[in-house]
């Protein structure tokens, strides 16, 4: 059995804010770095790695989460580039057809976890999306990837609990949105303490609504935050709501702006903190990856440590001193940090119990 597949979509260059005469951090450069790092690196050998086609989802597919309204709009803005539909996104002519073929490309990656074809699977797609609640977009985002791909599963595969993780650097109030009162999907972001990072929101206090108070779970991770702490967090709390929740499949909202290169947050983890925690849910739980953000020069490389986790194959070794980075650190974030999971933990016990 292949155990890792792979889909990307290969029309994301035509949503490029060039095409409207102004850069973005957002740029189909991203992919082509982490496609380009794939090659060389020989990573992909077809057995344990696979490259799958796939075919562009469905404007019914978007409505499972996005209002027609709000589609309209998105459709509306193509036809008129100088408008845009939310703050910091874009829009091209493609932009639509190209959302369709990303969407296609996550729901094939979740198909073939569920077929049992792949044990897990890795969507390298753009435009993110867990900035995009039902009627709303903002920050480069303009589907909710992961939401349609849960909605796709619970409606048409008969899935009853899914869980979406977001280990990108900012809060995804899109997700959020779409499922703060939805008991079926669990959602746990762990991003920049919202005082300092956009979106500002997705506090810890913010835990959902009935009939799902408590499925919701967001951790304020302080500026410089690192390895340690995204460790502390998954294991003593992450892994315990998810091993008593018992996702049929988790998504994996994986954006790489909270490495320490990323010029848009401030925090600090390296390969070997994405390695670890994804390393420890695929070894219990089927697990679909999505791109989101980040916007510095490693994609590539933190995209085969994703693969590399995913698998099961060893890490590569880190690529920095982390006692540099703990050394850079200030006792003033892990007390902070404590401090937040302290708020946290007593925030979910009505509902989790003593964790
Ligand atoms: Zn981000």
């Amino acid at each position: 059995m292949t155990r890792v597949g792979i889909t990307f979509n290969k029309n994301h260059h035509l949503h490029d804010s060039l095409l409207n005469g102004y850069p973005c951090p957002e740029n189909p450069q991203r992919i082509q770095n982490i496609l380009e790092y794939l090659e060389s690196s020989g990573l992909i050998d077809g057995e344990i790695f696979r490259f799958y086609d796939s075919i562009p989802a469905s404007v019914m597919d978007i409505l499972r989460v996005h209002t027609r309204e709000y589609v309209d709009l998105i459709k509306a803005c193509t036809r008129d580039p100088r408008q845009s539909p939310g703050n910091d996104v874009y829009v091209c002519p493609s932009s639509f057809d190209v959302t369709l073929h990303a969407l296609g490309c996550v729901l094939k990656a979740g198909d073939l976890v569920i077929s049992g074809e792949c044990r897990h699977a890795y969507a390298l797609i753009r435009p993110p999306g867990h900035h995009a609640g039902p009627d709303s977009c903002n920050g480069f985002c303009i589907f909710n990837n992961s939401g349609i791909l849960a909605r796709y599963m619970l409606e048409k595969k008969g899935l009853e609990r899914i869980a979406i993780i977001n280990i990108d650097a900012h809060a995804s109030d899109g997700t959020y949105a779409a499922f703060e009162a939805d008991p079926r999907v669990l959602c746990i972001s762990m991003h920049q303490d919202q005082k300092t990072l956009y979106p500002f929101k997705g506090f810890i206090k913010d835990i959902g609504v009935r009939p799902a108070i408590g499925y919701c779970i967001n951790m304020e991770m302080p500026t410089e935050s690192g390895n340690p702490e995204y460790s502390l967090f998954y294991d003593e709390v992450a892994e315990k709501i998810l091993d008593k929740f018992n996702p049929q499949l988790v998504i994996l909202e994986c954006g790489f702006d909270a490495y320490h290169k990323e010029p848009l947050a401030k925090l600090n983890l390296t390969v070997d903190g994405y390695y670890r925690i994804i390393f420890k849910l695929a070894s219990k739980w089927n697990v679909v990856t999505l791109l989101e953000g980040g916007y510095h020069d490693d994609l590539g490389l933190l995209a085969s440590v994703v693969l590399r986790a995913l698998a099961g194959l060893e890490n590569i070794k880190d690529e920095v001193d982390q006692i540099d980075l703990l050394a850079s650190r200030h006792a003033k974030t892990r007390k902070e940090f404590n401090n937040n999971l302290s708020l946290l933990k007593a925030r979910l016990e009505p509902y989790w119990g003593h964790i």
